[in-house]
């Protein structure tokens, strides 16, 4: 079969030389693949609206040698608050870039497509911070890195009221076993069950959580050391939406 359809998120959109581009898709059916977009950037392309970076569009694709190509696009909904306010770019450049960085290419999941799709839905909506630490939580979880929050990763005690996430030992450790279980960020209960909520509900109600800043903070902190430990690296964006959540004061 020459020629298949695919319901795709756009998680990046590369100029090459004169009017392409280079997509890395999220698709439903396939997983992530890259898939070339001739032509896209003339004014009179009708391809174009489809293929923005954060949209939700069905494509047709067509096989090719080494990478396929996009020859038909329907934007199903393009969000457009994530492209038109700093607020949106930041955050959906950051998912983006997460869902990049965790999966491998033609593995589909579900799962992730529609976390992906979920978040645009949310912060295409207005922003919330909260809803890319849900994001961050879910997809982890989604691909295999679901965090131990329930008990002590080392000895299963339910702990007491100081704990501390360790990202090497998978999740939370309790005081008697931390000192052996190495460096670690100390958490507060309130902050864990704020986590265990992130995790469990569903990305359309995210926004009725609200934790105070410290537990945000917090939550913040942990969610990033548990990423940067599983990747071997920082996600690029994520400073970017760092600064932009300080309102660039610091
Ligand atoms: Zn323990």
């Amino acid at each position: 079969m020459k020629d298949y359809l695919v319901d795709a998120v756009i998680l990046k959109s590369a100029r090459t030389r004169e009017a392409d581009r280079v997509l890395t898709l999220f698709t439903r059916q396939v997983g992530k693949i890259r898939a070339m977009a001739h032509g896209v950037e003339k004014p009179a392309s009708r391809k174009r609206g489809a293929v923005q970076p954060f949209s939700y569009s069905r494509l047709l694709l067509r096989r090719g040698r080494d990478i396929d190509s996009v020859s038909q696009g329907e934007g199903v909904e393009i969000f457009p608050a994530l492209r038109q306010t700093l607020d949106g770019l930041a955050r959906a450049s950051y998912v983006a870039e997460m869902a990049d960085a965790f999966t491998v290419e033609e593995d589909p999941n579900t799962g992730v497509f529609e976390l992906l799709l979920a978040t645009f839905n949310m912060l295409g909506r207005g922003c919330d911070p909260i809803a890319a630490r849900a994001f961050d939580i879910k997809l982890m979880s989604l691909v295999g890195y679901r965090p131990g929050l329930e008990c002590c990763t080392v000895c299963g005690a339910p702990g007491g009221e100081r704990l501390w996430f360790v990202p090497g030992q998978g999740g939370v450790v309790c005081a008697e076993c931390s000192p052996e279980s190495g460096r670690g960020i100390e958490i507060k209960r309130g902050s864990l069950e704020t986590l265990k909520a992130l995790l469990r509900w569903d990305m359309g109600r995210i926004h009725q959580i609200r934790p105070d800043p410290r537990t945000g903070s917090e939550i913040a902190a942990v969610m990033k050391k548990f990423v940067e430990y599983q990747l071997e690296k920082c996600i690029k964006s994520a400073r970017f939406l760092e600064l932009v959540e300080k309102g660039f004061s610091s």
